[in-house]
């Protein structure tokens, strides 16, 4: 359609229809134009996951290595997500045991990410489980990661198990009928096209497939949004002695860097006492805890922002993203200004857009609570086990133990085809600050994707897969339980 042709359509329709699409929430008011309809090329699969994030990448290689036929949509150039955006390392693979002596230490998370931190090690991206030697009420261990290489890892893995990879595909709606998901519908370059299946993971973060599904939903905005930026040509040794002379060191773990065993790969405080420093990084709400595997690089420090409105309001998301490249660069020229060892520090790369902590909150069938979690709970149809909190040493798991994701929390309510993993499930703040971290999003993921292969294979709703071939599935694959 030509210009002239648009304008004409523009005046000579009414008001436009409901798309499914989510578009109309955010239509301005006045003049609309309603799209024609049209046919769309349909693809088949087993299994549709929506985001090839932290969760869902984990989701994919599930599905696949259960034998479905599975599909990877991911809106940007690359797998990976807000682990190889936001966060600083991955947090944890690991019970807290180091704060709680006598509790016997154990890896409580397994499995396919466990196999992404090998293949890492081996290709120079990963500090190995670094130990925790100050801030370790916090955490005991802390795996920090080289996200370029993890990217590239994670696109290989999905090759390798046959997932069928759509990157730089937008998801753009959902084609329902009824409680149930029939398929989606995403748009490239190559044109907008429907892909079918018969189970579908949501793990786009902000939930966009089920909220286009017809999902409910709740848009807290209860958190900073932020950008990430890593710093070339520092000395995190240097910048660990600096702080350590302010006495303001709160975190330090030591594992593989640049090849060598027992460096320095994470140091920092949530705030630091050095004069004009703190004042200034307070108000970029700059973080100052940092990690690396690299001798000549820091990884990252955050610049954080409360937005007036919830993350999905594209108009606010603008005025958000350019004030916090301004704060990325100012803190970079902190750097410059007071750290010894960082004199020549430069903004090395950042996050292609803003990261949140939870956009959408999806209803599910089961709403993981905070005495869960601090409590130790355990599930009769758990899909992983999970020892760690990011508000600790406020909150901990009771006695360095775990709490179990039960299944019925990665089930979408009123939706009989639909799993979601990852940040966006788990309304309670404080629990959140539990279920949210990157390892446990990648735990759900494996769960999601398993389960949501085995209801493509027995073609049968997401409540009706029988919990014992689920446990049975994730045990055989490596997933951790206790008892
Ligand atoms: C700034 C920040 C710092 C953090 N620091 C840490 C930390 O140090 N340690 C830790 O353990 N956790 C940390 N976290 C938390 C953790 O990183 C996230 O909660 C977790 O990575 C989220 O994983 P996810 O799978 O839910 O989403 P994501 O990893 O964000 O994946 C979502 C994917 O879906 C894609 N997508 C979204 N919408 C669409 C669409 N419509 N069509 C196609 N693709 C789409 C996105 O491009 C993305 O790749 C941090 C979070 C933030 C924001």
């Amino acid at each position: 359609m030509n210009r002239r042709d648009f304008s004409r359509s523009v005046l000579l329709m009414g008001m436009g229809a409901a798309t499914g699409t989510g578009a109309e929430a955010a239509a301005p008011q006045g003049e609309l134009y309603e799209e024609p309809p049209r046919k769309l090329p349909v693809r088949q699969f087993d299994v549709v996951i929506a985001g090839a994030g932290t969760g869902g990448v984990v989701a994919a290689l599930a599905a696949a290595r259960q034998g479905a036929r599975t599909a990877l949509v991911e809106a940007k150039g690359y797998p990976g997500g807000t682990v190889t955006e936001g966060g600083t390392a991955l947090h944890s693979f690991y019970n807290l045991w180091k704060a709680f002596p006598g509790v016997a230490k154990r890896q409580v998370v397994r499995g396919i990410p466990q196999e992404i931190v090998e293949r890492l090690v081996k290709v120079g991206g990963c500090s190995g489980h670094a130990e925790m030697f100050e801030g370790y009420d916090y955490d005991s261990v802390c795996t920090c990661i080289d996200t370029e290489l993890y990217k590239l890892t994670a696109f290989e893995m999905l090759v390798e198990s046959d997932v069928r990879v759509f990157v730089n595909t937008l998801l753009t709606g959902a084609i329902v009928n009824g409680p149930r998901l029939r398929g989606v519908i995403v748009e490239s370059r190559s044109g907008r096209e429907a892909f079918s299946a018969k189970c579908f993971v949501d793990c786009t973060a902000y939930g966009d497939l089920a909220a286009y599904a017809g999902a409910k939903f709740t848009e807290p905005n209860d958190y900073d949004v932020c950008n990430s930026v890593g710093i070339g040509n520092v000395d995190i040794d240097k910048y660990y002695a600096f702080l350590k002379s302010h006495g303001a060191a709160g975190q330090l773990a030591r594992g593989l860097r640049s090849g060598r065993p027992d460096q320095i790969v994470r140091a920092g405080a949530e705030s630091v006492n050095v004069p004009g420093m703190a004042e200034a990084a307070r108000a970029l709400g700059m973080g100052m805890i940092t990690t690396t595997v690299h001798d000549n690089y820091l990884m990252f420090i955050k610049c954080n922002l409360r937005m007036p409105v919830s993350p999905t309001n594209r108009d606010e998301v603008v005025k958000a993203e350019l004030e916090i490249r301004r704060r990325l660069a100012r803190a970079v020229e902190l750097f410059r200004q007071y750290v010894p060892g960082c004199e020549k520090a430069f903004m090395a790369r950042t996050s292609p857009h803003l990261c949140i902590r939870r956009g959408r909150l999806i209803e599910c069938d089961y709403d993981i609570t905070l005495s869960d979690v601090l409590e130790a709970r355990h599930f009769d149809d758990e899909v992983m086990v999970y020892g760690f909190h990011d508000s600790a040493p406020r909150y901990q798991v009771r006695n360095g133990g775990t709490y179990g994701l039960p299944y019925r929390a990665l089930r979408v309510d009123g939706l009989e085809n639909l799993l979601a993993a990852g940040m966006m499930i788990t309304s309670n703040r404080d629990a959140h600050m539990s279920t949210r971290n990157t390892v446990c999003c990648m735990g759900q993921g494996q769960g999601a994707g398993t389960a949501a292969a085995l209801c493509a294979a027995r073609n049968c709703g997401t409540r009706d897969l029988e919990y014992a071939a689920l446990r049975d599935a994730l045990v055989k694959a490596g997933v951790y339980f206790e008892g």
